[in-house]
Parts: structure tokens; sequence; C-alpha cells
């Protein structure tokens, strides 16, 4: 494979799940402006969405794709008021920050939710799901988040969508910082809607996101948004009878996707993106266990997307002296976000290879050679904390 060219002038690579590094490429493309009327600027959104559908695979005829300004939590809001009808209940699935962060967006449209919370890491469950679901009618649609960036988990949105449906409700799934690298069979999991956004695995630069779903969802969804700006239904009439966006979109990241949609079919697509996410992280996971690091999951959930890792025990290492430490060595890296041991995150996801992820391992051992820590191993406390997986 192609060794991977640095990011140049000396900027670090951004080892954090978005914004994250991108090809030189995909920045030089937004030196140009586009006019958002103009009929070259609606040929390239014709395009995006077109080969975002394309991404599903067969199943793609069944869908719609329609992209909207602003980050990746825009969009979830948008999916969850767009298609949850005013009257109806969402359980929301969470084992993390994003899964949280959902169930808030449900406080504030005002609508019924139902919060399985799971804590820091520990995955959602089919069998759960289908309990739920028996116990309360109300509920109409399940949100499942794909992977939790905050614990790097891939949850088992299969089994999820298999309970989901054997109850007849609707499935609505946060993959943000899954799709484009993890594949998603809408055979097995035909869901309602999918959100991601531009600056995750398909390597765009921060914009804008997207929503996949049903296309006679989208036409049934009429009426339901709480929002002017964030009513998914309204984006794409207007887009389908004029080609253009509502509001001013973000042009020069829609240039900037289109490269990176470019570079991610020329890479093999879903399936090349997902491979060589999935050598970085096993080459770094391999290398950061050598140095005496753990993972705070076992290896059947982890996602080729981001890993987090407990702070080792030994009193002379200091996560600032140790962020400072890599980035003077060119990597930035990504606190962590557990509730209850110290930890920090290193993404897989951007414009790198393996032998980047080998100089991640020796940045850190050198980081930890400088601080005068013999041993990255965690403290009991930790190694506790993870059984609960296995339990
Ligand atoms: C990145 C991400 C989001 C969106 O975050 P923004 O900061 O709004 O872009 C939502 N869910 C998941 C799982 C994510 O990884």
């Amino acid at each position: 494979m192609t060794q991977f060219e640095p990011p140049r002038m000396g900027e670090p690579y951004l080892l954090t799940p978005g914004p994250l590094t991108t090809a030189y490429e995909v920045k030089e493309a937004m030196l140009r402006d586009w006019g958002s009327w103009d009929g070259d600027f609606r040929a390239m959104t014709a395009s995006l969405r077109a080969q975002l559908l394309g991404l599903l695979g067969d199943a793609a005829t069944e869908y719609d794709c329609v992209p909207l300004q602003g980050s990746g939590s825009y969009c979830v809001e948008a999916m969850l008021g767009s298609f949850v009808p005013k009257d109806g209940k969402v359980l929301v699935l969470a084992n993390g920050a994003y899964g949280l962060r959902a169930a808030k967006t449900m406080d504030y449209l005002g609508r019924a939710c139902h919060l399985l919370d799971k804590g820091d890491y520990l995955p959602p469950r089919g069998a759960e799901v289908a309990a739920i679901l028996a116990n309360d009618p109300a509920i109409t649609h399940v949100l499942a988040i794909h992977c939790e960036t905050s614990s790097g988990i891939l949850n088992p949105v299969e089994e999820i969508a298999e309970a989901t449906f054997a109850a007849g409700r609707k499935l609505l799934i946060d993959s943000m910082s899954a799709f484009g690298a993890v594949e998603i069979d809408v055979a097995k999991v035909p869901f309602q809607a999918l959100v991601s956004s531009a600056n995750k695995c398909i390597e765009g630069v921060p914009g804008f996101g997207f929503v996949l779903a049903r296309k006679e969802e989208i036409a049934a969804s009429k009426g339901n948004s709480h929002s002017l700006s964030l009513d998914i239904h309204a984006q794409w009439d207007y887009m389908e009878k004029s080609g253009q966006w509502r509001f001013t979109p973000p042009t020069h990241a829609v240039a900037a996707f289109l490269k990176a949609l470019e570079m991610h079919a020329e890479e093999g697509g879903v399936k090349g993106r997902g491979a060589r996410y999935t050598r970085n992280r096993d080459v770094m996971v391999a290398g950061m266990r050598a140095l005496g690091f753990e993972t705070l999951l076992e290896d059947r959930w982890l996602s080729p997307i981001i890993v987090t890792f407990f702070n080792p025990a030994d009193p002379k290492f200091d996560f600032t002296r140790f962020y400072d430490l890599m980035k003077a060595q060119g990597f930035i890296i990504y606190p962590g976000k557990l509730t209850v041991v110290d930890s920090f995150r290193v993404g897989c996801i951007g414009r790198m290879d393996e032998h980047v992820m080998t100089r991640v391992v020796a940045a850190a051992k050198s980081a930890l050679d400088t601080m005068g820590v013999a041993s990255a191993a965690p403290p009991a406390a930790a190694l506790e904390e993870r059984k609960k997986l296995a339990a």
C-alpha cells in the first residue's frame, strides 16, 4: 500500500475522531469559490448525494440522502425532530457521551424518551432492548449509537436491529464515526434513518452532515420537525425541486468532501477504508500493549475508529505532560471521557497508515522515558472495572 504523505507545513497528525488529518488534495480542493445557486455547484450536490447513497450498496434505491449544514449533532437533532412524530417515543441506547447527548436532545425537543444508560462503555444488548420494548408499547423508535466514540466501542447494531424489528418499531442510527469505514448491511439492519458527518471516516473537513433515510419515510415526515433549519423533509423537498440547499451551503467543505469521496473510492470504498483503519488499530494497540498499556475494552468490542487506554498507575505519569510530549513529536491525542478511571484515547481514522501508527507508539515510548515511567501498566482498579465487561 502507498505510504501516506505526512501533513504539510509541520502540522501534527490528529489522532482524534474528527476533525481529523485530511489529505493535502482535500485541503487543496477548497482553493476556489463556488456560487451556491450555479449549475456547477448543484451538480456537485447531486453527485455528493448519489455517491453517499452508493455506499449503501444495492439497498440504495430505497433510500435517499439529505445533506445538512452544521456539525454531526445538528444532524442527530434533525433526524430525531424530523422522523419521530411529536407524539412518538424514543428508546435511546446510551453507553457514553453521544448516547446521553441524544437523550438530552429529546428533552429539548420535548418528546418522550426512555433512556437505557449502560454507563461508560457496556454495550446495550438485543435482549435488553427486546425486554424494554415488550414492556412499553408507547415506544415508536430505537436510537442506537453505532460506534460510541467516547469509549471507542463498536455497539452490536445487528442484534439491536433484530430486537427492534421483531417488536415492530423503527430504528434510527447515529453512525457518525463509523459510516464509510464499518460496513452496514441494510438487509440485516434496515434502518429508518442514519446520520453521519463530513469530517469522520470519509475524511472531509467539518461543515455539514448527512442523513440517509428511506424515501417513503422522508416523504411521510412532513410537519414533524420542531425547527425550520433542521427540517429534513423541507431540506429534501427543496433539494429535489431546485437541486440547491435551502440556506447557504458550506461550498468549500462540499468541494473538499467530493475529493475525499473520490479518494475513498480509490481506496476500495468502505471495505478498503475499514481495512486500513483496522491495520492502524492493530499496529497501534499491539505496540501500546508491548509498552504495558491496557485497553479499556476487550478485543471483541474494539472498533477500528478510536481506542481508549487506561492511564498508567505509575505516579510519574502525568497526562498533560504526556499530551505535550506527544504533540512535540507531531501527534495530537485525545483525553479520555470515562467517569470511573483515568484514560486517554488514540484515534485510528484520518489520512494515515500503519507506518504512522508505528511512529505513534515510538513517540509514546519516548514520552514515557522522558517522564521516567518504567511501565505503562494501569492501576488494579482499572482492571477491576474492565471485568464488568466479562460479567
Ligand atoms: C462526532 C460524533 C457526533 C457529532 O459530534 P459533533 O461534534 O456535533 O460533530 C455524534 N455522535 C458520534 C457517535 C460522534 O462520534
